[in-house]
């Protein structure tokens, strides 16, 4: 069985990455551990609008579009969003099912319930050692691997680059039930309730929402579950009387930066796309629109290097670049951003929303606010607010311990204790 490219994963990264190389007539296989594409389900599936164009889907795929949210930390809340559609939430199975769709449309085949469970450079080709649900084991061989093959990449792994350099993982339990209608997203931060990160309420429109809540595993004292119980009751007034119907979760590989002078997500006769390269925004933990972003890019160099004949890294680095030039200072900066949120008391958490709650920097958020490219927002709040544009000014400046000095001092612009006021 020999093919140009075998691709790790059918996710949307992995599905997008194959259909553009089948569709410039290479050999393209792709190896799924599961039997179904797009289950299990472990995914939100909250994505901006234009998600959709870069995915090829339509309107088929959405369950719901959404105006606006209302950001919670204890008591203290802020709405945000204005009339403008800011976020869709997809049937993630349906999306998954539709990319792997068109790629078989364009010649890709798809071997279902195939586990890659080893990888070897044999003879100007690696050997793809395949562990099937039905009909034994296999071997395959190909020109070019993309491991799309999510956080727990067995590709990453093979390559040396999962345990290399910095890793920030995120958990997030999930809970699809059927509660009182609401409109907008909500998230709920404090470090009690989402230690290292955030929860979510996402409607469905129909009644049913999609809930979660994500966290450190390090920070997090308690399973994730508890966290999820923890915020149902904190909020009675959005969540009395649900019925949870189902439970989903999973881990989620936030961007972290790259490895000093390495190649993060090549080598030779491999590429890394979508969960498996990290690719995933720090802000939000978004990776359905990046990991598209990055199929394009690995798919341009996949062809390029396969019409050429040269596997080789420094030949694939232009991937690399690609994803980088694309994607990587929305990454970096996503990641800044946490760490500032990060640094921050729960105290401190409610005087950040009750500042933007302030008219002129309401508006900067709703006119501004991009889940794809937060960055440009919160710029825009950097030049209008001198204490946050001294907090990411920090955050890029080591050591990290002057956060917390500069959170100690908005705590005192807060009002002492840290009890939040209206700012101006
Ligand atoms: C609880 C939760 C909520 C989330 N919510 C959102 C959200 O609202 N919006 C958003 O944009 N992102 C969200 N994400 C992140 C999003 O799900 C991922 O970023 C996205 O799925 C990445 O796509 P991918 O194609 O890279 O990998 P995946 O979708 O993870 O696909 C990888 C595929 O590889 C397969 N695979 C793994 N190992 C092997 C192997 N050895 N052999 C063969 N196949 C293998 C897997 O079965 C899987 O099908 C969420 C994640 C979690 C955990």
């Amino acid at each position: 069985m020999d093919y140009d490219l075998i691709v790790v994963g059918a996710g949307p990264a992995g599905s997008a990455t194959a259909a553009k190389v089948a569709a410039e007539g290479f050999r393209v296989l792709v190896l799924e551990e599961h039997p179904v594409i797009g289950r299990p389900l472990q995914c939100s599936g909250f994505v901006s609008p234009r998600t959709l164009d870069i995915a090829g889907v339509g309107q088929e795929v959405v369950l719901n579009s959404v105006k606006g949210a209302v950001v919670h930390c204890g008591q203290a809340s802020l709405a945000l969003g204005g009339e403008r559609v800011h976020g869709l939430v997809l049937d993630r199975t349906r999306l998954d099912q539709l990319v792997a769709a068109a790629a078989e449309k364009r010649g890709v085949a798809f071997g279902h319930g195939c586990k890659v469970v080893g990888l070897e450079r044999v003879d100007g080709h690696v050997e793809v050692r395949v562990e099937r649900r039905r009909g034994g084991d296999m071997l395959a061989r190909t020109r070019l691997v993309v491991g799309a093959d999510g956080w727990n990449s067995v590709v990453a792994r093979w390559m040396g680059v999962a345990r290399a350099g910095p890793t920030i993982r995120a958990v997030g339990i999930e809970a699809e039930v059927r509660g009182r209608a609401m409109e907008k997203a909500h998230v709920f931060v404090g470090n009690r309730m989402a230690p290292g990160w955030f929860g979510w309420a996402v409607p469905l429109g129909d009644g049913r929402i999609r809930l979660g809540v994500g966290a450190d595993p390090e920070a997090a004292r308690v399973h994730p579950r508890a966290l999820l119980e923890m915020l149902l009751e904190a909020y009675p007034e959005h969540f009395a009387s649900l019925k949870v119907l189902s439970y989903s979760g999973g881990f989620i590989p936030l961007y972290a930066g790259r490895r000093n002078g390495c190649l993060d997500s090549v080598a030779d006769r491999v590429m890394l796309v979508g969960d498996a390269a990290r690719q995933v925004k720090s802000t939000s933990g978004g990776g359905i629109y990046t990991g598209l972003v990055a199929a394009e890019c690995a798919a341009a160099t996949a062809v390029r290097a396969l019409g050429e004949g040269d596997l080789s890294a420094s030949a694939l680095a232009s991937y690399e670049r690609a994803w980088r030039s694309r994607l990587g200072q929305e990454l970096e900066r996503g990641r800044d951003v946490r760490q500032v949120f990060l640094s921050l008391s729960d105290d401190q958490l409610q005087w950040v929303l009750r500042l933007f709650g302030y008219g002129p920097l309401q508006r900067i958020i709703s006119r501004y606010g991009d889940i794809d490219y937060p960055s440009a927002m919160f710029a825009r709040l950097a030049v209008a607010t001198p204490p946050l544009r001294a907090l990411i000014a920090l955050s890029r400046t080591p050591p990290l311990h002057w956060m917390g000095i500069l959170g100690r001092g908005i705590s005192k612009l807060a009002g002492g204790g840290g009890n939040g006021v209206r700012p101006g």
